[in-house]
Order: structure tokens, then sequence, then C-alpha cells
């Protein structure tokens, strides 16, 4: 999807034009993908943008980083007061936002603790990542070849740059086949999740998705889900999910920041079809959740004011 630019990019504490954004062509992270970065949505809310959990997306960060042994140079605080600093700046009321700790230029070679450390955050409006349809009607899903990495291979608890290889593999093999996504089973054959996003099936009115040990990320929107879930009374678990199950789920769906709430619509051809109820409820409640229509979660937004 393309970038639309605003005025200003958060740099090193710094805010600098968006076209002074660059960095060296050695810049080690470039080299090795040992960087790490997360994905943060603002909606426009009543009183004005409001960013979705931006807390926890900021603690998930330092957490990443330090899986990979990088000191972030900045405090969480000091990270969403700049994430609220750069929204400000854009005069955007609804954007996604990147935040990315990298490996500056100065040092080569496999050894990165002697690299400096650089934290940028932009942000840019950013509609529907799966699109309007796929939002409304669902997705198409293809079960990727590529297995999600075991956790001893890479963290798969950590957003690392490089660790999303595996995912950029698996989502072309399914975009080049006609499908919108990709579901990605581990090494054990269980079925981990997509490529950005968490999956969930509905089997006899609970709401199932694998557990992190699975090779699932720890999704924000997925703590949303089970939250808004535990308030209406539905049954959410974590459970291993084979790749029969979601042929024969009585719905299924995705969650991620990028995304948000995304029915799914057939697995490899086998038809779930339209979005079922439950998927239908999360959805509305989340959408009104991250737009402060909903007041027990009004807590989950920080205003930019
Ligand atoms: N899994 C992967 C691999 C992801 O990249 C994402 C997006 N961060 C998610 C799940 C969903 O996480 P969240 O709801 O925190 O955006």
């Amino acid at each position: 999807m393309p970038i639309t630019p605003t005025k200003k990019i958060w740099m090193d504490g710094t805010l600098v034009d968006w076209d002074d954004a660059k960095v060296h062509v050695l810049t080690h992270t470039l080299h090795y993908g040992s960087g790490v970065f997360e994905g943060i949505r603002a909606y426009p809310t009543d009183r004005g943008a409001a960013v979705f959990r931006l807390r926890e997306h900021m603690v998930r960060l330092h957490q990443s980083a330090s899986m990979l042994l990088i000191d972030v140079p900045f405090t969480v605080d000091e990270l969403c007061d700049a994430t609220l600093d750069v929204i400000r700046e854009s005069g955007l009321d609804s954007c996604y936002v990147r935040p990315l700790v990298f490996l500056g230029y100065g040092e080569m070679g496999l050894n990165p603790l002697p690299c400096p450390v650089n934290v940028a955050i932009a942000c840019w409006p950013w509609g529907a990542y799966l699109g309007d349809e796929g939002k409304q009607h669902g997705v198409r899903m293809q079960v990727s070849s590529w297995r999600r990495m075991d956790p001893n291979i890479n963290p798969s608890a950590a957003k690392g740059v490089g660790i999303y290889v595996n995912s950029q593999l698996a989502k072309v093999e399914a975009v080049k086949a006609g499908y919108d996504e990709a579901i990605m089973l581990n090494t054990h054959g269980f079925v981990a999740e997509c490529t950005g996003e968490n999956i969930y099936i509905v089997r006899n009115g609970d709401i199932i998705t694998p557990p992190l040990a699975a090779g699932a990320l720890d999704g924000i929107t997925r703590d949303a889900i089970r939250t808004i879930a535990k308030d209406q009374g539905i049954s959410f678990r974590e459970e291993n999910i084979l790749r029969s199950d979601l042929y024969i789920a009585d719905e299924a769906f995705l969650s991620g920041t990028a995304a948000e709430v995304v029915p799914v619509r057939s697995v490899d051809d086998r038809v779930i079809g339209e979005p079922g109820p439950i998927t239908k409820m999360i959805q509305e409640t989340y959408e009104g959740a991250v737009r402060g229509q909903v007041d027990q979660y009004k807590d989950w937004l920080t205003y930019v004011e």
C-alpha cells in the first residue's frame, strides 16, 4: 500500500522534515535485519485524534528490543510523547504510526552490540490493510507452504525487522496465488497466525485462538478481543488449531492493528461464508472502542489534544 507523506518524522529526539528522514546505505539493520518495530493506529474521536493502546505498543517495542539485546535509548514514556508529537504535527485525526528501532551506521559484522541504536517514528494516513471489501465480506485465505519459524530459531514474540522475511515469503505466495492473506502453521503443524495478524475460529459459540506457544505474536488487538469477548459472556480460549479445524469453523476472523478485525470468507477454497454474528459483534465493538464510543474501553485511548 502506498505511503502518503506527512510533514515530519521523529528521529532520535527531534522532528525532521519528511524528506530529510534518511539513513546511510551502510546502516547495520539494512544488512542484517536486527531492528524492531511497532504498528500503532490513531482514530478520530469526539475529542480529536486518539491513539489506541499506545503504552502497550511501546512496552512491546522495548520487550522486542530486549529479546534482541538492543538497548533502546528512549524510555517508554519518551516514545509515547514522541508519538503524540508526530501525530500532532501531521494534523491528522486518523493515521497509522510506525516506530522503528534500528542499528545505525558505523559498524559492520554480525556482532551488533557495538552499533549505535537509532529510533524513528513516522505516521501517515492508511486505509483498511486488507481492503474495505475484505472487512465487510471477509478475506480469502491460503495456508502457506512456509512455516512460522520455531521460537528457537527466532523469537516469535519479538516484532523483529528481519523476522518478517518469513511473513513476506508467505504473503507473496498467497497473493500470487490469488488469495488475500496467508495462514502460517508452526513446525509442529498447528496453526500459528497470519503474516501480520492473529487468527481465531468460532466453534459452537466459543472463540478459539492459538496459544502464544504455537508461535503467535502477543497481539494487542488479540488482548482487546479477549476482553470484549469476556465482557459479552463469550468463551475465549487458547487452544492448538489444526488446518482442518479452519475448514469446518462456524466462523473465522483475523485481528491486527493494521488489519483491525477482519472476517475470513474461505480457507484454501473451503467456504466459511459471510461474516457470522460473533465476528460481527467483535468487529463492531472494536470499531466503536477505538473511536472512543464505548465507555468501558475509553481507558484504551490516549488523546493527542
Ligand atoms: N501477528 C503478527 C505476525 C503481526 O505482525 C501482528 C501485527 N503487529 C499481529 C500478529 C497482531 O498484533 P497487534 O494486534 O498487536 O497489531
